[in-house]
Order: structure tokens, then C-alpha cells, then sequence
């Protein structure tokens, strides 16, 4: 039998086809892309393709325990529900935190929100999303009033302009890179100009590369904003009518870096570079800025997201085919984690704690007991709050902070303080899962069944489509349990997925009324039936939209009182910790093409392991001759938290003094090699995503 569901790898989202063997619990016979998905058109990168090896084999956690021991799901069930009522009967609800993932589902995803924000009363309910993609939700609500991506993926090949900031594509969003690279193949004279301090794969295809000095993005886009009323390419119709707050914006342009030499001395590019950029920024309508993790993580992430969405506005470059301010998302569901409320600071269905009148909307719909009435803890604040003891019990689903998270130190002395961990994975052995006291076993891609949303607002099934091993059950079931055994049995008695959806897509349209951008209340009646068979579509899905949208603001009208978005004023700021004598380089850190997170799954496929094996440290040739490090051999890397060996790969790719790290191993040269032990926890103060592409720290030969 063949089936469709989506690859769990990436942002992208593309659509996977597979046949299932005559006996399910053999597997997978064939797998390939979908050329029916509107994402990937049967493409698939070797993530995607080699989805099998990475299906959890060995180690695969399919009972729940209990400080090591089996247990039966009946009485793990039972002591966190105890636990958790002891805990807020004594400390309040917000002793109590659910730590989320990108990875796992919608349905999921708003179980776990709802459990959290109206039945316990607590909005500590975060999610490693937290790192990938939280300044640009508030860049785009500070600008539309609400969090909506504006484009399509066919805006990237619509586009006569591409500009890529922050972004790895070609090994991070391996399909996108595709479409983008065919894109130009036929017609040569569309424009790609990557904006990042390291030359990647991505600048492959570039017609011109910034390699811009580390955080320096804004000014670029401020430089953008000014040179678009330099050479009288406003569109002042679009400003006036559907905006406001542009003088300041220019104003604020204007005082720090007035003109193009400044401009150059602070991004550090030749004037040259930016004079070309500026020539095809105003000479072409159709430009798509997209932009990830370089953009967002950032302490002033969702500054630059605003610089950029700012030049956009100016020149009404948006809401039009191949127009428009592109975030890519990292994970495959972060965006569908954003729509039920999973963020500490968002209360559900795009709606706000601050929104007038939305806890009410929420209580009244959740027919909530407890309604939590202000914004949680984000993650960083979040795993602090666990180490001072203010959060007693913590609930973690399918991520691994011990790795992930920035001072991974702090994590762990978070995780061994916490009177209660639970962490839901179908893995035995992680980081995370050392110091579980109760251990829930989860289903994995290919058993668990929900949906997701990718990076241009789609959402796709992804199929329970083969036979769950062991007791390993659904994150929404698992949660449901212990709500029930807490008494919420009428809030959390669901008895199959699309119930949930159902529900979701329901409350998304109650006493909306246009009022919010994200809608799916076309759904709230599908059937079981309709819902297994639901094919890919953008949101909002309404009963006047119904087979979805594509774009959104064409109608040059956004979410904000007065329907105007709006110009934020841009002041670039370099990153906060800026080089010493003591640590004289500056650490930049992301993903490789072949591997994912913490390779908790990727990791065990050998032929993704193939691409990269070990760790690295890229450090450029004039640094290495300085420090007598030879290509190959082994470093010390060390920031003011931590120390790390690494292999030494002499690039010049990287920029002097700038030196670049991947993030997925855990362990190397019988020490731990966890590089974001050595980020700090800086975050953006509006945002609270963490600075994760700028520590600074010292290296020497070993
Ligand atoms: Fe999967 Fe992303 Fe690769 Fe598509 S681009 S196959 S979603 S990892």
C-alpha cells in the first residue's frame, strides 16, 4: 500500500511517499518525494531520502519508567498527575513548566497548551522553537500586529531579487536551495546576494556575496531604506495609505549610518558591494528578503527582522507574487507550534495574553477552569527558573536542551535540581533522558499521526502509518492521561487526532471574525475521513478561503487597530559580547547539510554520518598560521563557561578572527564536544531567543 505523509527533517516541509509493506510491522518498502506536495514536487535532500536508516532501531524507549524502572502508563500517569498537584497546591501553577519541540505535532502542540494555559494556570509552556525562529515572530507582529509570513515558496522563483541573509540554505533548507537554484538556471538575470560573515554552499549560486562583520545585518537594511529615498524608488501611495511611523524609521536610518562609507565601516564590505547591492535593490520591484537562524538568533534579532521588513514596506514590496520579507523556519513544525500558542508569551490561535478580550475568548471556548493571565517563562528564563528552584516540575517533549541550549552547564544543573522531570521521547538514551525521573515513550515519524505547518504557512499530514512498538502512545494521549487523572476529564477525553484538529481548527475561528490572521475554521467540522485525506494547504483556511491563501496582504490591509502595518526605527547594535584579549575570536555556530539537532536520530544512520563524521572547528588560514594549527589537527576551544577539543579545518571560508562550529555532537576524543556549552545565555530582550552565532572565545593548538 503507498501513502503520503511529511519529511520531519526541516522547515521546508516536503511531501514524502512510501509503500508499506504487506505486513506493517516490517516497514517501509520504497520511499520518495511527493510529487503532488506543493513544497518539494518530489524532490526529497538526503535527509529526506534516507528518512528509514534514520527510524529509531536500537534503544527505542517502549515502556514508561520510573526512575529506570517499567512502569505501566496507568501509574506514570499517576505520579505526575500527584506530583503536579502537589506542586501547585503548594507553590502555584507556575512551579509547574512544559519544555515543547518544533518536532512534535499540532495536535500535540495544542493539547499541551491548553493542559497548560487554562486547566493548570500556568503559561510556562516553551519550546526549543525558542532558538529557532521567536525574533522573527515579533518582528513580524511589531509590523503586521500580527505573526503571518507574508510569502510563498513560488515567491522565491517568481523573484528577480533574492536576498539571503543568515541563511545556510543550501545545507539547511536543502529543497528551497533547489527550487531557487533551478530558478536562476532558467533565467539567468534573477539576482542572488547572500548577506552572511562565512561563505557557505549557499554562496554557490550568489551574485554577490557581503560577508558582512558578525550582527551587523540591520545597518545593511537601514543603508537599503535610505537608498530607496536617495533614488526616489518610495512607493509613497503604499507608505501613506497602508503604514505608519516611516519618518522615523528614515530618521533613525538616517543618524547612525548616514551614508554608504559608514555603512561599509561598520558591516565591514568593501562600498563597492554595497553600491551593487543598493543598484539591484532599487532597480528591481520583485525582491524577496529570506532570512533564518543568522537573523533571528541575535541579541537584537528582531530588530534586524523589522530593518528588513521596514525596506519592504517602503517600497510596497510585499504582497505581491515574488515580493516580500521571507522567514524560514528551522524546524518542521515550529509554525504549527506558533498557531496553537505554543510560546510562553502567545496564548493561543495567534491571540495574546495582551490581546483585549482573548483570555476570555480562550476561557470561554476551553470551558477553563484556570486560566493563566500573563506571558510564562521563555526557555532561557525558563531552565533558570528550574535551578533557583521556582519551577519544581518540568515536562520535556522530544528535544534535548542538554545539547541544544545555550550554557548547557546551567541546563544540567537545572534538570539535577528539579524535583520532577519528565521527558517524552522514543529514545532511551539521550542527554535529556539521563536525567528523566519518569520516562514516557513517544511515537516517532512513521507511528505518530498529526499535523504540521512548514515555513510558507502549509499544513500537511503527517501519517501514523505504521504500528506503534511497545507502549509507546501519542504526546496528546500521554498528556491527556494525566489531566484526567487531575480531575479534567471533560476538557482531555479525545479519542482520536482529528478530534483534536477539529477543535484547534474551531477555536482558531470562534469569535474571530477577521480579527486574526490565522484561521483554519473551514475545518472545524471535517470529518475523520477528510481529515485523513487532507491534503497540503496555506492557511487561513476560511468558509470564504477555502482552498487556502497564498499570499497574504494583498489587500495592503494588516492586523494591526487601524489595519496600517507598521515602520519600526532601526538602531544597529553589535552583538553584546564583543572580543577581548582574553578571547580574541569570535564563535559562530549552526548546522551541517547531513545532520539534524542533536543527531539523536540522524547520528545513527551511516550514511548520514558519511557527509561529516566528527565535529569541527573552521578557523581561518592566517589564524591558524598565527596559533601553529595545522588542518586536521586538534584544537582547544574556549569561551569563559566551558572547554572543548575540536578538529581543526582550516578554511578560509570563515572570516579572520571568526572562527565556526557546528552543533550536533555530543561527544568526541572521549570528552564531551557539546558546542553550545560555550554560548552564553544572552537573548534578545523582546524575543528571548538566544545569541547563538556570537561567543566569544580563544583557541590554541593542543
Ligand atoms: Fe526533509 Fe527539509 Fe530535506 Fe525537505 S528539505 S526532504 S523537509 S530535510
Amino acid at each position: 500500500m503507498t501513502a503520503k505523509t511529511t519529511c520531519p527533517y526541516c522547515g521546508v516541509g516536503c511531501g514524502v511517499k512510501v509503500t508499506i509493506a504487506d505486513d506493517p510491522s516490517k516497514g517501509f518498502t520504497s520511499l520518495e518525494g511527493d510529487d503532488s506536495h506543493p513544497a518539494n514536487l518530489g524532490k526529497l535532500c538526503v535527509k529526506g531520502s534516507n528518512l528509514v536508516a534514520t527510524l529509531v532501531q536500537e534503544d527505542r524507549l517502549l515502556q514508561p519508567k520510573i526512575h529506570g524502572k517499567d512502569v505501566l502508563w496507568q501509574d506514570a500517569a499517576d505520579h505526575i498527575a500527584e506530583k503536579i498537584t502537589q506542586t501547585i497546591a503548594q507553590y502555584g501553577p507556575d512551579s509547574f513548566a512544559f519544555y515543547l519541540s518544533g518536532q512534535i505535532l499540532t495536535e500535540d502542540y495544542y493539547v499541551a497548551n491548553k493542559f497548560a494555559k487554562g486547566f493548570l494556570g500556568t503559561a510556562n509552556v516553551d519550546t526549543n522553537s525558542r532558538l529557532c525562529m521567536a525574533s522573527a515572530v515579533v518582528g513580524y507582529k511589531r509590523a503586521f500586529g500580527s505573526d503571518t509570513v507574508p510569502c510563498s515558496y513560488e515567491d522565491l522563483e517568481l523573484c528577480d531579487l533574492l536576498i539571503m541573509i543568515g541563511s545556510n540554505a543550501a545545507w539547511t533548507h536543502p529543497i528551497l536551495f533547489q527550487r531557487i537554484a533551478a530558478a536562476k538556471a532558467k533565467r539567468p538575470n534573477m539576482k542572488v546576494v547572500v548577506i552572511d560573515p562565512r561563505k557557505t554552499a549557499t554562496c554557490d549560486i550568489a551574485d554577490l556575496h557581503l560577508a558582512i562583520a558578525p550582527g551587523s545585518d540591520a545597518a545593511i537594511f537601514n543603508f537599503l531604506l535610505l537608498e530607496s529615498q536617495r533614488h526616489q524608488i518610495l512607493d509613497t501611495h503604499y507608505i501613506k495609505q497602508h503604514t505608519k511611523g516611516f519618518a522615523n524609521a528614515l530618521w533613525a536610518a538616517q543618524k547612525h549610518q548616514p551614508n554608504r562609507a559608514e555603512v561599509a565601516k561598520f558591516c565591514d564590505v568593501a562600498e563597492t558591494d554595497l553600491a551593487q547591492l543598493s543598484q539591484w535593490w532599487c532597480d528591481t520591484p520583485k525582491t524577496v528578503s529570506f532570512y533564518s537562524q543568522g537573523i533571528n538568533q541575535s541579541s537584537s534579532g528582531v530588530d534586524k527582522c523589522n530593518a528588513i521588513i521596514n525596506c519592504h514596506l517602503a517600497t510596497g514590496r510585499i504582497g505581491k507574487e515574488g515580493a516580500g520579507p521571507f522567514s524560514i523556519t528551522g524546524q518542521p513544525n515550529a509554525m504549527g507550534g506558533r498557531e496553537v500558542g505554543g510560546l510562553a508569551n502567545q496564548l493561543a490561535a495567534h491571540m495574546d495574553f495582551a490581546t483585549p478580550g482573548a483570555i476570555e475568548t480562550v476561557q470561554r471556548f476551553w470551558q477553563a477552569p484556570n486560566m493563566a493571565t500573563e506571558n510564562g517563562l521563555k526557555a532561557i528564563d525558563m531552565f533558570q527558573a528550574i535551578e533557583s528552584g521556582k519551577i519544581k516540575v518540568v515536562w520535556i517533549m522530544s528535544t534535548n536542551p542538554l545539547v541544544s541550549l545555550p550554557d548547557t552547564e546551567q541546563v544540567r544543573r537545572a534538570l539535577e535540581k528539579c524535583e520532577l522531570v519528565i521527558v517524552s521521547d522514543c529514545k532511551v538514551h539521550t542527554d535529556t533522558t539521563a536525567y528523566a525521573d519518569v520516562l514516557l515513550p513517544a511515537l516517532p515519524w512513521s507511528e505518530k499521526d498529526g499535523t504540521v505547518t512548514n515555513s510558507e504557512r502549509r499544513i500537511s499530514r503527517q501519517r501514523g502509518l505504521l504500528p506503534p512498538l511497545g507502549q509507546a502512545m501519542p504526546d496528546w494521549w500521554a498528556i491527556c492521561q494525566v489531566a484526567q487523572k487531575m480531575g479534567y476529564r471533560a476538557g482531555f477525553s479525545y479519542r482520536s487526532v482529528d478530534q483534536i484538529f477539529r477543535e484547534h481548527a474551531a477555536l482558531s475561528g470562534f469569535e474571530n471574525n477577521g480579527k486574526r490572521d490565522f484561521d483554519i475554521s473551514y475545518f472545524n467540522q471535517i470529518s475523520a475521513d477528510e481529515y485523513e485525506t487532507l491534503a497540503p494547504i496555506q492557511w487561513p483556511v476560511t468558509p470564504t478561503r477555502p482552498k487556502g491563501t497564498a499570499r497574504m496582504f494583498e489587500d495592503g490591509k494588516f492586523f494591526t487597530k487601524d489595519g496600517k502595518a507598521s515602520f519600526i526605527p532601526i538602531y544597529p547594535e553589535k552583538p553584546v559580547a564583543q572580543t577581548t584579549h582574553e578571547f580574541p575570536f569570535i564563535l559562530n555556530t549552526g548546522r551541517v547539510r547531513d545532520q539534524w539537532h542533536t543527531m539523536t536520530r540522524t547520528g545513527d544512520a551511516a550514511i548520514l554520518v558519511k557527509h561529516i563524521s566528527e565535529p569541527y572547528l573552521e578557523i581561518h588560514p592566517e589564524d591558524a598560521a598565527k596559533l601553529n594549527v595545522q588542518d586536521n589537527s586538534v584544537v582547544e576551544v574556549s569561551s569563559a563557561l566551558q572547554s572543548l577539543k575540536l578538529r581543526a579545518k582550516v578554511s578560509d571560508q570563515v572570516r579572520p578572527q571568526n572562527l565556526f562550529a557546528p552543533i550536533h555532537w555530543t561527544r568526541q576524543f572521549a570528552s564531551q564536544s557539546i558546542v553550545s556549552s560555550l554560548i552564553p545565555q544572552a537573548c534578545d530582550v523582546l524575543s528571548g531567543q538566544p545569541e547563538s552565532k556570537h561567543a566569544i572565545v580563544n583557541v590554541k593548538a593542543v
